[in-house]
């Protein structure tokens, strides 16, 4: 009896999706991500190149480490990527034990990397001629979010695949928005980190400023967070090192979002807005900025290492 209402039909697909998720890139943002998968009861097959990365997941009750990108997604009706640019992502899905050898049939492949739109379309059609389903899934909220588990999630593709996904990102973040067809989730993503990258900056000129000129800097941030100079970068993710504890200002750079990732995200934008004749005025000098601090011996640091860039050498 049960059987034949669709309610029923849906929440066994719902539980039977849920228990075969694999995820592949423990990084940054994957590690936290996968965390929070553990910790409220979803089982995860985990895969990362780098082995420092892969053991990150070693004691998370529920996670099992794998071999390959190919062993992850053996079984798994969900196969989720969260890895630095398209071509890894294609790389990962085409390779000799990449995805596709191991995916079911029919399964539904979520990509949480920040790439092109165009590319997201590509990856999506070469799903497509193997049988199995995809949708773009980038993610904001930084490695803060990514740790507390309240990631925002914009969705491009079939919204019925959305539906199949949102159980599992529910547990990583409650924001899920779908944004339109294939690759849409990439435009709202470039768009919000187009913001990003340009208010960072000007966070940073800001406090430099004021620091400069004989201000507190959590004296100043206060002042900030509830003027109309507020953003997410004064209020959540203080550039100034000792202004808000656990983050990545505070803990010499490290972690979180890197110069590099933030680069490759305003250089997708540039692309895109080259794409339809749209002018990036402060986009375009903010990717240079970033492009010039990689060389200026900053790539390995948070984005919020700007702030340091503008203070000079030991002043
Ligand atoms: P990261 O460099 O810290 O992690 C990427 C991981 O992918 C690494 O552990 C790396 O070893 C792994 N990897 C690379 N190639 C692989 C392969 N072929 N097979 C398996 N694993 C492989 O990057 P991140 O900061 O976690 O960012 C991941 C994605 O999320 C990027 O697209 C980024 O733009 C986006 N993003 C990052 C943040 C952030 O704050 N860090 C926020 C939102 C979105």
């Amino acid at each position: 009896m049960l059987l034949r209402t669709g309610r029923y039909l849906v929440s066994t697909l719902q539980t039977r999706n849920a228990s075969n998720v694999s995820f592949i890139g423990l990084g940054q943002m994957g590690n936290r991500m996968v965390k929070n998968l553990t910790s409220k009861g979803q089982e995860v097959k985990v895969f990362d190149i780098l082995p420092a990365a892969l053991n990150s997941a070693a004691n998370l009750k529920g996670a099992k480490l794998c071999n390959s990108a190919e062993e992850a997604a053996k079984d798994s009706n969900i196969v989720i990527t969260m890895l630095p640019t398209g071509d890894i992502v294609k790389e990962t899905l085409l390779a000799e034990n990449g995805i596709l050898k191991g995916i079911p049939k029919k399964s539904l492949f979520i990509d949480c990397s920040t790439i092109e739109p165009k590319m997201a379309q590509e990856l999506s059609k070469i799903s497509k001629e193997n049988n199995i389903r995809y949708i773009d899934a980038p993610v904001s909220g930084g490695v803060t979010g990514a740790e507390a588990g309240t990631l925002t999630f914009m969705i491009g593709g079939d919204p019925n695949d959305m539906k199949e996904a949102e159980p599992v990102l529910n547990k990583m973040g409650g924001k899920i928005f779908h944004c339109g067809n294939i690759g849409a989730g990439q435009i709202a993503k470039l768009c919000n980190n187009l913001i990003l990258g340009i208010t960072m900056i000007g966070t940073c000129e800001a406090m430099n400023l004021g620091i400069k000129l004989g201000l507190d800097p959590k004296l100043l941030t206060n002042i900030i967070n509830v003027s109309t100079g507020r953003s997410w970068s004064s209020d959540t993710y203080n550039p100034v090192p000792g202004v808000m504890p656990n983050v990545p200002s505070s803990k010499g750079y490290e972690g979180g979002f890197s110069v590099p990732l933030i680069a490759k995200d305003l250089g997708l934008a540039e692309a895109a807005a080259l794409s339809c004749g749209t002018p990036l005025l402060l986009g375009a000098l903010t990717h240079q900025i970033y492009r010039a601090l990689i060389l200026n011996g900053y790539g390995d640091k948070d984005f919020a290492v700007v702030y340091e860039f503008l203070k000079g050498q030991n002043k």
